[in-house]
């Protein structure tokens, strides 16, 4: 005979199970409304999810596109000596976010103390720019030919499939690791205008190839995987709307399930080595300043899953090491 439980157990478990769902149907709702200026496909839902770590737990997911709705991305090459920064878009300088325009272009064998680099045609002033889906592909390849040599590098979204989409799959509750973990694997977060917060650029590759492939003023260019996305939490994400809370403004939410707010334009000593910390109202993370090329560098706790392919079950301790 199967004793039976008395009842009040059985109804303190009910009342759990209902308050962890209640929770779960706040989130997403609350999810639903930081998303309302994305292009969203598809969630924000409730799914299984396994963290980098590991760890098995419940996540969102959402698979959005990657177009911001309330701006023209762009934008990026100059195409001339003469083009000022209007347009141009941007670069990062020794920690400085600068405008990469046509008078930056023609500096930059001073910028870079290394004479092979001549962006600007010293006969007709003209900037070779990238004009191809195959050129942008080539381009932005590791091991760029030396063909591409002080080519302005640019992916125009266009080159994108019509339906590419990107797939955010993140902790509803943040699940801590013992070391921190580097954000150039996972990409930082995802803004709640929809758009990718990656890790930092690789600059030093870029560079290396004697290329540059700038930033708009928002801080996003284009990559064939994930299309247009950030390597700088700029103006541009942060709206009136948004309650600050006597901190700076929620701009996105990282890949381990925390908050990103925005940079706090000061030296906070209470930062950690990821720049998080927890003033009293939760632990979330700041932005590092536009130029430093890292808006979030580490995650304290373990990360969810970003896919191009909106099907796929996160199993982000699978994940294979990027390209
Ligand atoms: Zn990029
Ligand atoms: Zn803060």
């Amino acid at each position: 005979m199967i004793r039976s439980l008395p009842a009040i157990t059985l109804l303190s478990c009910l009342a759990a199970t209902s308050a962890v769902a209640d929770a779960t149907d706040d989130r997403i709702h609350e999810l639903e409304h930081l998303f309302v200026n994305a292009m969203v496909l598809n969630g924000p839902e409730v799914v299984d999810c396994t963290l980098s770590g590991g760890a098995q737990s419940t996540c969102f997911t959402i698979t959005v596109k990657a177009e911001p709705q309330d701006y023209e991305p762009g934008p990026w090459c100059p195409t001339s000596g003469s083009d000022g920064p209007e347009l141009a878009g941007k670069w990062f300088v020794d920690g400085e976010f600068v405008d990469a325009d046509g008078a930056f272009m023609a500096s930059l064998a001073d910028v870079y103390d290394d004479p092979k680099w001549q962006m600007v045609d010293p006969e007709t002033g003209e900037i070779k720019v990238t004009d191809s889906l195959e050129q942008c592909a080539a381009a932005a390849r590791p091991d760029v030919g030396a063909e591409y040599e002080n080519f302005c590098v640019v992916c125009e979204a266009s080159y994108m499939d019509e339906d590419a989409a990107v797939t955010y799959t993140i902790p509803l509750e943040p699940v801590a690791q013992d070391n921190p973990m580097p954000t150039n694997q996972t990409g930082s977060g995802v803004a709640f205008n929809g758009i990718r917060l990656d890790g930092p650029a690789p600059v030093d590759a870029i560079l290396g190839a004697y290329t540059v492939a700038p930033f708009d003023d928002c801080g996003g260019h284009v990559n064939l995987h994930v299309g247009y996305h950030y390597h700088a939490a700029t103006d541009c994400l942060e709206t009136t709307a948004q309650d600050d809370g006597g901190d700076a403004p929620v701009i996105g939410i990282a890949m381990d399930g925390y908050d990103i707010r925005a940079n706090l334009g000061v030296q906070d000593p209470t930062l950690d080595e990821c720049n998080g910390h927890d003033q009293g109202d939760g632990y979330h993370y700041h932005a590092g300043e536009e130029g430093a090329n890292l808006i979030l560098g580490c995650m304290t706790a373990q990360a969810g899953c970003v896919a191009e392919d909106a099907g796929a079950k996160c199993d982000a301790s699978a994940r294979p090491p990027r390209p």
